[in-house]
């Protein structure tokens, strides 16, 4: 598979450190409010490059933290810190907040399709890591403490700018005229590993350390708990491209100066979902969740549908007429699925799958072409083959896009409506549903009779039985 690193600006075949095995990291949500759906953005392509890694046969381990603390409203140093702020626009303890907010981006997760990856940790449950790695830092040099907090100095690298897209002159965030600078860090670009002192007054976590009672930064966590879970040696970070600096910067810093060597192989970054105002951000107050997509009778899985329509290091346009064609598409989609449904019938010609599943491959391994593995799909429809095994490549196809398609096929093809099927022909279904387990298939043959003379057909498909009126 070919992935671009965003670390070398190319793209680069994907060799992981050990043989077949992937170990991937995410940036999770910083849980202080409803993740918008440009956050799920990022989440969503990440999900499909996740279930890609397994389909093409890597044994994928999957770490994800919930920053529930340290996380402030600006990279500069006048930011607050978010769960602070959303504890006091909901009267709230800090913990309150970061539970209810973790369920609910699970929650909207999980309409999306997106799993959960296998370990998911908050920042508060792994203190004593991050107070280990900052003493190693601050033995080996490349952490001073000043004015009560702990700085990482930026200075003892031979490379801090790791992304190319970045330079000195664009990261002058602590010296811009709206920023109050830090007097205490030695260079503009050091950054807090542990706060003691700072104008927080009102946290309300804290932990005692050897370096005073207080409380992490943002960036250690990302890096202790890779650390923690894959060991010396991450094979993908992924974040949204917001996230590439300064947060995944110092995480590189402080992970590598701490190991001793390179700490991860490849960075995937997802470029933004924008509105007509730029990026779609919390911090401007309105902002789009999936509850509200809901609300206004989009089903969640369309959402995913068009964000994989386009490429993930493209920026996306959001406007409700880009979501209602996508919408479009997908029920079309949808549709033309469901007539494969009662004639996939008969075996599968494995090879012919295996052919049909190319293209999709050669799509995603040309650093995950979404969009080229959704023409690939419209492509299966088109063949010269079964209802059956068109069926079960787009099934294969699935395990990775996870857009519902057979499941939303079918229930499209016993929706109420046309398809509605009178209490008669449902009871006579259930009697025939007991003669088959019975093994009665004379009993059962009859009923069928029996439903077609209502005017119904009944058809055993690889999908289960389906039932549909006669020439609808
Ligand atoms: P946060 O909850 O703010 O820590 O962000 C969660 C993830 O969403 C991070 O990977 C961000 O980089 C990403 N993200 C933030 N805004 C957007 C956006 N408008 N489009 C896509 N991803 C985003
Ligand atoms: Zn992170």
């Amino acid at each position: 598979m070919q992935i671009y690193n965003s670390e070398t600006r190319k793209k680069e075949e994907f060799i992981p450190h050990v043989a077949g095995k992937v170990k991937m990291y995410t940036c999770g949500p910083t849980v202080y409010h409803y993740a918008h759906i440009g956050n799920l953005r990022t989440y969503i392509c990440e999900d499909v490059l996740e279930k890609y890694l397994r389909f093409a046969g890597y044994d994928v381990q999957r770490i994800m933290n919930i920053t529930d603390v340290g996380h402030l409203t600006s990279d500069g140093d006048t930011g607050d810190d978010k769960m602070l702020k959303g504890a006091k626009r909901e009267h709230k303890t800090v913990m309150e907040i970061a539970d209810f907010y973790t369920k609910a981006f699970f929650a909207d997760a999980a309409a999306l399709n997106i799993k959960t990856p296998e370990i998911v940790e908050p920042a508060t449950s792994c203190i004593d890591d991050f107070i280990k790695v900052i003493g190693v830092l601050k033995e080996k040099g490349y952490a001073y403490e000043a004015g009560g907090n702990v700085y990482f100095d930026t200075s003892k690298l031979e490379s801090y700018y790791r992304f190319g897209d970045f330079t000195g002159d664009d990261l002058e965030v602590a010296v811009r005229d709206d920023v109050t600078e830090d007097g205490n860090k030695r260079n503009k670009t050091d950054f807090v590993l542990w706060f003691t002192k700072s104008k927080f007054d009102s946290q309300e976590l804290k932990w005692p350390s050897p370096f005073g009672t207080g409380y992490p930064g943002w960036h250690i966590e990302c890096s202790c708990i890779g650390m923690k879970h894959a060991g010396d040696y991450l094979d993908i970070h992924c974040g949204g491209v917001d996230n590439a600096f300064p947060h995944h910067t110092n995480e590189i810093a402080q992970s590598e100066a701490y190991l001793g060597h390179k700490w991860c192989g490849y960075w995937f970054h997802v470029h933004h979902l924008n509105t007509d105002t730029g990026k779609m951000s919390k911090s401007k107050g309105e902002f789009l969740t999936v509850s509200l997509l809901k609300e206004k009778g989009y089903d969640p899985v369309a959402y995913r549908f068009f964000c994989l329509g386009s490429h993930y290091r493209n920026s996306l346009m959001f406007t409700w007429e880009n979501l209602d064609n996508a919408v479009t598409s997908y029920n079309k989609l949808i549709g033309r699925i469901a007539r494969l449904i009662p004639d996939a019938h008969g075996d599968v010609d494995e090879e012919k799958a295996k052919e049909l599943l190319k293209g999709f491959t050669a799509a995603l391994d040309n650093d995950l072409n979404t969009s080229l593995a959704i023409t690939a799909l419209y492509d299966v429809l088109k063949a010269e083959c079964s209802a059956a095994t068109k069926l079960f490549a787009i099934e294969k196809m699935d395990s990775v896009l996870s857009l519902s398609l057979i499941e939303h096929a079918k229930a499209s093809l016993s929706a109420p409506g046309e398809n509605d099927v009178p209490d008669e022909v449902k009871a006579l279904l259930e009697e025939r549903k007991a003669a088959r387990s019975e093994k009665n298939f004379a009993l059962a043959d009859e009923i069928r009779d029996k439903i077609a003379a209502l005017g119904y057909e009944v058809r055993e498909t690889r999908e289960g039985t389906i039932v549909k009126r006669i020439g609808g």
